[in-house]
């Protein structure tokens, strides 16, 4: 399909979590119709879709009715199998395409792939966790990239979770019994002055719109907040950018991307990429005149996207676990937006929703 889709057609998210559902309801307001394909029970965005899929990204049939009623396919979840995206792509385009997902899939290929296309990351190594000769593989890692360094599994691992910091030699056994024996890629570590990401998007003719970006905080590995503008030098964001369009376009990328990167001495490496809208975009919804949401959904239907001007310096925090209670004073706040997600229960350390604060008018541009 090259067309642009119209507006009453059918968009596909596979995944039906919070991206999902503000996918949906950004999707929902250009007037298409959403289908949602999600193996988990309750999916926060089947509140907001036409209809959902309930199967396994491994139940070929599911996988095949869910295509042949939709007109193009996109995800919200980094980890669905390549092997569902084969079996799509055969009847449907799927848009960001697989190669996008496959790599950022594997930290390993993604930081060999960035390296590829000139972008900078911190010094990495393979380690094999599972095999005999895996602590002299380890020795050998940390003599490459240095110490303190961080043990990453390649695959599924968010949020912090799937790794662990060596702070000298005696720390290198503990970190490879935390891998589970899977395999890993060990990083040096980089002692950034701030974290910042840049989300972006590339249409289907290849048009490049990136938001300003963003600076971010962690608490125990979760994304806290995101602060717009990043306190970075006018070069930086403009080399924020550059980093943003090389990769969307080294990637053939039609999409919302997320780019986190770190600020080292006057430059940027980037940490890793997220093929889809990202938790630090969010704040788009209260400070820019569109969201990352319809950015993406305009990207995948073959609209024009909209320049992202930002109108708002923003905070965006996450309201994570009980921080939902919080929502009913946040409500009466002026200038504060809030998402909730319509999650079931709010457990320690999940996401639940979000609130976005207009801090004044936009500065620093
Ligand atoms: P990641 O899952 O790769 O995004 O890592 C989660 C967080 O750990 C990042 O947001 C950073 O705060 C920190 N981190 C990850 N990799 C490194 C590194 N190589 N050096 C220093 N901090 C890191």
């Amino acid at each position: 399909m090259t067309d642009p889709l119209k507006p009453g057609q059918t968009i596909g998210i596979l995944g039906g979590g919070q991206l999902g559902r503000m996918l949906a309801m950004a999707a929902a307001r250009l007037g298409f119709h959403v289908h949602v394909f999600e193996p988990g029970a309750a999916p926060p965005a089947s509140e907001v879709a036409q209809k959902t899929y309930s199967a396994d990204y491994s139940d070929a049939s599911a996988l095949d009715a869910f295509a042949e009623a939709v007109d193009v396919v996109t995800y919200e979840f980094e980890n669905v199998p390549t092997e569902a995206l084969d079996r799509i792509e055969a009847k449907v385009p799927i848009r960001p395409n697989r190669r996008a997902l496959a790599v950022s899939q594997d930290r390993l290929e993604e930081k060999s792939f960035l390296n590829e296309i000139g972008l900078t990351t911190a010094a990495f190594a393979p380690v094999h966790c599972g095999a005999t000769d895996a602590a002299g593989e380890l020795a050998q890692g940390l003599v490459d990239v240095g110490l303190p360094a961080i043990l990453k599994t390649r695959r599924f691992g968010y949020d912090g979770k799937g790794q662990a910091r060596i702070k000298d030699a005696h720390g290198a056994p503990a970190a490879l019994d935390a891998m589970k024996e899977a395999d890993a890629v060990l990083e040096g570590f980089v002692s950034f002055k701030r974290e910042i990401s840049v989300i972006a998007a590339r249409g289907i003719t290849g048009q490049i719109a990136c938001f300003e970006p963003g600076e971010n905080h962690h608490r125990d590995g979760i994304l806290q907040t995101t602060k717009v503008p990043a306190a970075i030098s006018p070069e930086l964001r403009e080399r924020a950018f550059g980093i943003a369009g090389t990769l969307l376009a080294a990637l053939d990328y039609v999409g919302v991307i997320g780019v986190e990167l770190f600020e080292v001495d006057d430059s940027l490496m980037v940490n890793e990429f997220a093929p889809r809208v990202h938790n630090s975009g969010h704040w788009t919804e209260a400070g820019a005149v569109i969201d990352q949401f319809e950015q993406h959904i305009r990207a995948i239907a073959g609209w024009p996207l909209v320049d992202p001007v930002r109108h708002s310096n923003v905070e965006m925090t996450n309201l994570i676990g009980d921080d939902l209670d919080l929502a009913p004073g946040i409500s009466g706040e002026t200038g504060a937006r809030l998402q909730i997600y319509g999650k079931a229960e709010a457990r320690p350390g999940r996401k639940m929703g979000h609130v976005t604060r207009v801090l004044g008018p936009a500065s620093g541009r």
